[in-house]
């Protein structure tokens, strides 16, 4: 029997706001647990929230860019369970009048577009740490994180296939991080993500029962676990029974996901709305206003690389997947203005290096301007494409500009037709034998007499002229 699965996201994004939502504490990471705290985000009586207008400013900004529909009044509501990383009891977050509604995001599938509608998109309040002790059975608390912005971006279930997930994520973190609304770090936790997974029959249009898979810390992590959900799932099938609708743990070292309660409903949360927050009204105004701050998008901007640069869809796809690298490639460009070449070198050579360092672009030793005029010295044939290749690492080494090095080292092409001459023949006149052989027909000899002349110049002679003369030596 053959099954579909069909898949549906939670992603939970940190917004980069410097305090928290209902309080002024800071959200940076990393600071002395329960140092960023006060009345408020711990739940003390007699305290009342006090909504972040940032908050709500770069939820409006998430919702315009993946074009939902903004509600004018939404309203926060309380949802009630006890967990020790929550001091209130109750964790506030909007239900059911959520602030946007019916948007959609757009992927790329085998090389067709495929629409995920977005469901909806809210606003709540993050919980507190748990700290497990290493040795001890002892847990201990930080509430530095209880309050922190939160937006829930919940998926239709559009997706079918665990590849499908994984590009449906990306494509959402690239625009959070073109937004510059949240840092889209997996690891750290500012960027996370629940999948519904469930499989029917091929062709069918009921859904089967759904399992959430909870603890998936990076995109590897939620590919592999989709995947082992829908065997477990058509193994559950096979065998005659039936799949339960049940939370379930990944766990990253076993690469198995298990059981971790069965799913609770809406209504065991007895959510009602916050009687401490106003309903939120959000006029046409403001979205105007927010409106007329966005950037470009990465959908735009990779439409506009492929008509304006003309280049391939899969050099845009990877030039724009950070904005920040669709910048520098920008920069490149403005010092030496021919597309193509600069995509090659970025995407390979400079992406390459900063895939093994590790190190994102913003802190490449070799900048946008300098990668240019490094282009512009092939171009102009100062230096060969080969000598190039020297240059760029010792830029990667050292960061100083293509020129200064060519010229300490004396890597400048040599062009001299008469230079290259007298090596020609003194790489002609030590090799007797190959002359034979090539003037007997072998004429891919040539290759040989090219390579010395190169090793006779280390790699500087012109490789055109090198062959020029050559011709012009063996065969006139
Ligand atoms: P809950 O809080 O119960 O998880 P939500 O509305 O927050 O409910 O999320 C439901 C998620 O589950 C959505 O992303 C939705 O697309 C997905 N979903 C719903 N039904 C199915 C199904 N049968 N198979 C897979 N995913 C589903
Ligand atoms: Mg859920
Ligand atoms: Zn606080």
């Amino acid at each position: 029997m053959e099954f579909e699965s069909v898949i549906g996201l939670e992603v939970h994004a940190q917004l980069k706001t410097k305090t928290k939502i209902f309080c002024n504490c800071s959200t940076a990471f990393g600071a002395a647990p329960n140092t960023h705290t006060c009345p408020v985000c711990l739940g003390m009586p007699g305290v009342l929230p006090v909504l972040n207008r940032k908050v709500v400013e770069y939820t409006i900004r998430m919702a315009i860019a993946t074009h939902c529909e903004i509600a004018r009044e939404s309203r926060f509501a309380r949802k009630n369970y006890f967990y020790p990383d929550l001091p209130k009891g109750y964790q506030i977050s909007q239900y059911e009048l959520p602030i946007a509604e019916f948007g959609h995001v757009d992927i790329e599938v085998n090389g067709d577009k495929k629409r995920i509608e977005i469901l909806r998109i809210h606003m709540e309040e993050d919980a507190g740490k748990l700290v497990h002790h290493p040795d001890r059975p002892v847990s201990m608390v930080d509430f530095n994180r209880t309050g922190v912005p939160l937006i829930e971006i919940v998926s239709q279930p559009d997706i079918r296939s665990s590849e499908e997930a994984g590009t449906y994520l990306r494509q959402l973190r690239s625009i959070l991080r073109y937004l510059d609304i949240c840092d889209g770090n997996m690891e750290e936790g500012s960027f996370r993500c629940d999948a519904n997974v469930s499989i029917m029959p091929k062709g069918s249009d009921t859904f089967g029962t759904r399992a959430e898979l909870k603890n998936l810390n990076s995109f590897k992590h939620v590919e592999k676990a989709i995947q082992f959900e829908i065997e477990r799932q058509r193994e559950v099938i096979m065998d005659g029974d039936e799949v339960v609708q049940e939370t379930r743990l990944w766990d990253p070292a076993k690469n198995i996901s298990t059981p971790m309660r069965g799913k609770e409903d809406a209504h065991d949360y007895r959510y009602f709305p916050d009687p401490d927050l106003l309903p939120l009204v959000v006029d046409e105004e403001w979205i105007d206003e927010v409106k007329a701050t966005l950037p470009e998008l990465p959908d735009e901007k990779r439409t506009r690389f492929v008509k304006d640069y003309e280049l391939p869809s899969y050099d845009a796809d990877v030039l724009t997947s950070v904005k920040e690298i669709a910048d520098y490639f920008e920069e490149c460009l403005k010092v030496f203005p021919k597309p193509k070449p600069v995509s090659n070198w970025v995407m390979g050579s400079l992406l390459g290096l900063l895939n093994a360092e590790g190190k994102r672009i913003e802190e490449s030793p070799i900048s946008a301007s300098h990668l240019g005029e490094l282009l512009k010295l092939i171009d102009e044939e100062v230096i060969s494409g080969k000598i190039a290749k020297t240059v760029f690492e010792e830029m990667a080494q050292t960061g100083k500009p293509p020129q200064a090095i060519v010229e300490e080292k004396g890597l400048v092409q040599v062009t001299d037709v008469s230079a290259i001459d007298v090596v020609v023949s003194e790489v002609l006149s030590r090799s007797p034998k190959e002359i034979e052989d090539y003037k007997a027909g072998k004429k891919k000899v040539i290759g040989f007499f090219v390579g010395q002349v190169m090793k006779a110049t280390q790699g500087k002679a012109n490789p055109k002229i090198v062959n020029e003369v050559l011709r012009e030596k063996l065969d006139g």
